[in-house]
């Protein structure tokens, strides 16, 4: 295939993984392989039906989406199995862009002066989604949960969001910042939503990349003054990712729009990963009006506010799949262990989902268990000694240390090894030379074994996993 296609198909995947977030990404999107681009159709495969009708049912337009911002002549993905047999037992899917959704060109700014046009002719504009920064209609101050960690930026956000033309502006810019996946684009979209429907007033989202790629580049041009007169139509100005702004140029567009909209009276709100001051590659000038405004940052999800985002999460699911339950055991189970970030839980969730559709099995602990293994936050890894793990193993396994340490190989004696050293190997810091020597003087490449053996193990038998989770939860007592 074309190298033009590869490089093509690394970008849209990229898209596609900035879009849903990594974790959703690596669950359903990461063993897809591009196997064809040909005039108008995108032919695209996956090893299993099950991933396929997956895709087909939940990220077919979002799919299509990312390719056309890439290449606007995509109008059709062919998403197949990759076995001939199956293949051919199975029809392609194919979706079109909707009707009503003009068509893009990307090159230029031919592309962009429609988008102009679009925004002053309606408010209704954002909302749908060409190609850049499309808004999410469940991002919703509606869906967001608030706990100690937001409240002050719900709160400044819904101020925000509900003030009225002409009121004074509070605080400009509104800057919301956070570590990944605690809810600043949820947030920020959530204002662009309410003001738009609302209707006395118009905001538009853009994130920074959008933001480059098109406003900067429209300001440069002849269009100038077309983007001039949209953006003295927009009331709120909402910034998403502003940490990737980068670029002289974008640079100054960027900041001449900020000291222009906030001295017109009219709001901006930014969101980023880091607070003003540590945004480097900014100008100093922007960065000090930037921190003129309202800083509030987000902190982490705790317990209590993971588990609600989750109950509300599959409410919200059940009205589209009435059959889907998550007992409160296992809702407990994934708040408790699962990353603090929203993504994770959302890909959790999604995960639990998908089984209870495609298998109609109810969700257990096991289940969840089995299926989220990789969502779970990493132990900490300092306090386990490797004697501990030996003990811990030696006495689940009835068998003795100096067996363990021993040169026997009886499988009662190999297996309780194999599993000491893979514990050994993610629970502490130790490399594999040092865990050798303290196993009776072994070779890295036998502890190296013994590992790949263990995991290989654990995703197939569901025993030898439960049981691993045990020994884990023993030593972390
Ligand atoms: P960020 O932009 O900070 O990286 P997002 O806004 O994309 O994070 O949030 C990641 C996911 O977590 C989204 O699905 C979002 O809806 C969800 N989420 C985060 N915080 C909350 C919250 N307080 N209530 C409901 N959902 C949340
Ligand atoms: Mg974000």
């Amino acid at each position: 295939m074309a190298e033009i296609s590869d490089e093509c198909w690394t970008r849209v995947k990229g898209r596609l993984r900035a879009e849903v977030g990594e974790a959703v990404y690596s669950s359903w999107f990461a063993r897809m392989e591009l196997e064809s681009v040909e005039a108008n159709t995108a032919r695209i495969s996956v090893p299993t039906l099950f991933l396929k009708s997956w895709i087909q049912s939940h990220y077919a337009e979002r799919l299509l989406t990312c390719w056309q911002s890439e290449r606007p002549a995509v109008t059709r993905i062919d998403l197949s199995v990759r076995s001939a047999a199956i293949r051919a037992a199975q029809p392609t899917f194919a979706v079109s862009p909707p009707a009503a959704v003009p068509h893009l060109e990307k090159r230029d700014t031919g592309h962009f002066r429609h988008e102009i046009k679009s925004i002053s002719a309606s408010n209704l504009v954002v909302q749908d989604s060409r190609g850049g920064s499309p808004l999410d209609p469940r991002l919703t101050f509606e869906s967001f949960v608030v706990g100690r960690s937001n409240t002050l930026a719900h709160a400044a956000s819904k101020q925000v969001a509900t003030a009225r033309r002409g009121d004074p502006v509070m605080f400009n810019p509104l800057y919301i910042h956070s570590g990944v996946g605690l809810g600043k684009t949820h947030l920020l979209q959530a204002v662009a939503l309410k003001i738009n429907n609302l209707g006395e007033r118009k905001a538009l989202y853009l994130t920074a990349e959008r933001f480059m790629y098109g406003f900067a580049s429209a300001l440069r041009s002849q269009t100038a003054l077309a983007f001039k007169d949209a953006l003295r139509g927009i009331d709120v100005l909402v910034v998403d990712d502003l940490q990737f702004l980068q670029g002289k140029n974008s640079q100054a567009e960027f900041s001449h729009t900020l000291n222009s909209l906030i001295d017109g009276g009219r709001q901006v709100v930014v969101a980023a990963d880091r607070p003003p001051t540590e945004l480097e590659s900014l100008d100093e000038r922007i960065r000090s009006r930037l921190a003129g405004g309202l800083v509030v940052e987000i902190g982490l999800l705790g317990e209590e506010l993971r588990l609600e985002i989750l109950s509300a999460r599959v409410q919200a699911a059940r009205a589209h799949h009435p059959g889907f339950d998550v007992p409160a055991q296992v809702l407990g189970y994934i708040s408790r262990t699962v990353t603090h970030n929203g993504r994770d839980l959302e890909g959790a969730l999604n995960r639990l989902l998908a089984h209870s559709k495609l298998t109609s099995q109810p969700i257990t602990m096991e289940l969840a268990e089995r299926e989220l293994r990789d969502l779970v936050r990493p132990v900490e890894l300092k306090r386990v000694r490797i004697e501990e793990i030996q003990r811990i193993v030696a006495r689940h396994y009835n068998v003795s240390r100096s067996d363990l340490l021993s040169s026997r190989r009886t499988a009662n004696v190999v297996r309780p090894r194999q599993i000491a050293m893979y514990l050994a190997k993610t629970l502490t810091l130790r490399s594999l030379p040092e865990i050798g020597r303290r196993f009776g003087g072994r070779d890295h490449t036998t502890v190296l074994h013994a590992v790949r053996k263990i995991e290989s193990l654990i995703g197939v038998d569901n025993t030898l996993a439960a049981e691993i989770e045990v020994l884990k939860s023993q030593l972390q007592e």
